[in-house]
């Protein structure tokens, strides 16, 4: 790398130019030479870097007076201003240009929004949203209500005084290996470089105001209960610029009347009378896609399993759907006449009656080996 020029050469100013002549000079050259303005030019790039450096210590005081004495000499002043990184310069430009989304500087290049101040976030919102069982299912479009935080218009802001507007303190620190320049976050603008200046009533010294809003939320099928999703940039606004935070929505499920849920499983107790199970029948079983007509076979025993395949829930991520689980439970009456009673007094001795498991009965265990398969 070639000697560096002066810095006075460099903006075009003489040692006893003022500030403001200064200012002027540099915001000259920056324009001339930006990046926006000469895309893949290295030169231009490295004079714009140039100027951002002379600018940077003709601007302090006292870095200007110490270049004055020592040149490019370090010295003891431990100067930051070499390798400023483009953010480091384009974090100027909130004081050179007046800051803000809407500086003359931007306007120029046609509303370009680069800039090394740091981008705020707005904050995230959480809702809890209750859905149906149905409602998870088939998924569903909802119309939710928020009260948002956005930017209030009438709002004026100004310069960071504490950082100058460049969203950073930069402290020169003594220690063992010499001078080091630390930077730390502004935490009078929280890095933004701007504060705010006029504010209309009941709006936050954030410059932003509470809206009710109408968003609306497509759920997809198979979410399940304590997941939680995320809209991007549906939160509240960013003070001052930057993006918006994330609306994030806990899903809590509903119980159904007649389904459990067991991940995409969806299972339900069914009961039927011990003269159905002896003799067979058809019955209708509620499932999420509405009734469903299922057989009864004669000699069904209580507790087993029937399985609709995919009669379930689709799986979150599409690939799979869950069956339903039909569990068949023998009623068996808690009453009875005394005309029922004789009748089936008369069946007491009937060999049939007799239990007599066999290979094709399950059992318990068994059932439920097979349920969790
Ligand atoms: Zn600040």
């Amino acid at each position: 790398m070639s000697a560096k020029r002066d810095y006075y050469e460099i903006l075009g100013v003489t040692k006893s130019s003022t500030a403001e002549e200064i200012k002027k000079a540099y915001r000259k050259v920056a324009i001339q030479f930006h990046p926006d303005k000469n895309p893949d030019n290295k030169e231009a790039e490295e004079k714009f870097k140039e100027a951002a450096e002379a600018y940077e210590i003709l601007s302090n005081s006292d870095k200007r007076a110490h270049y004055d004495r020592f040149g490019h000499a370090r010295g003891n002043g431990g100067f930051s201003g070499h390798n400023m990184n483009m953010d480091d310069i384009f974090s100027q430009f909130g004081d050179i240009f007046g800051g803000g989304g809407g500086s003359p500087f931007d306007s120029f290049f046609g509303g370009s929004t680069r800039g090394g101040r740091r981008q705020r976030k707005g904050s995230n919102l959480r809702i809890k949203l209750k859905l149906t069982l149905e409602e998870i299912a088939h998924g569903v479009e909802k119309k939710i209500k928020v009260n948002r935080l956005i930017r209030a218009e009438g709002v004026t802001f100004k310069t960071c005084t504490t950082c100058q507007g460049t969203g950073q303190i930069r402290k020169v620190v003594n220690t063992m290996l010499g001078q080091m320049v630390s930077a730390s976050t502004c935490s009078n603008c929280d890095g933004s470089g701007q504060i705010i200046d006029k504010r209309p009533s009941g709006v936050d010294s954030s410059g932003l105001v509470s809206k009710e809003e109408i968003i609306s939320v497509k759920i997809p099928s198979g979410v399940a209960d304590g997941m939680q999703l995320s809209m991007s940039g549906k939160g509240n606004e960013a003070p001052g610029g930057g993006t918006a935070g994330d609306l994030l929505i806990l899903i809590e499920e509903t119980e159904d009347k007649y389904l459990k849920r067991n991940g995409n499983d969806l299972v339900y107790d069914l009961y039927i009378t011990f003269v159905d199970a002896a003799i067979g029948t058809n019955v209708e079983v509620p499932s999420v896609g509405g009734k469903v007509k299922i057989k009864i076979d004669p000699g069904t025993q209580s507790g087993k399993i029937l399985r609709l395949r995919g009669k379930g829930l689709k799986d979150i991520n599409g690939y799979e759907t869950g069956d339903q689980l039909v569990y068949v439970n023998v009623w068996t009456p808690k009453k009875l006449t005394s005309e029922e009673r004789a009748k089936l007094e008369s069946l007491r001795g009937s060999s049939n009656f007799e239990p007599q498991p066999d290979s094709g009965e399950k059992g318990f265990f068994e059932r439920m080996k097979e349920y969790f398969n």
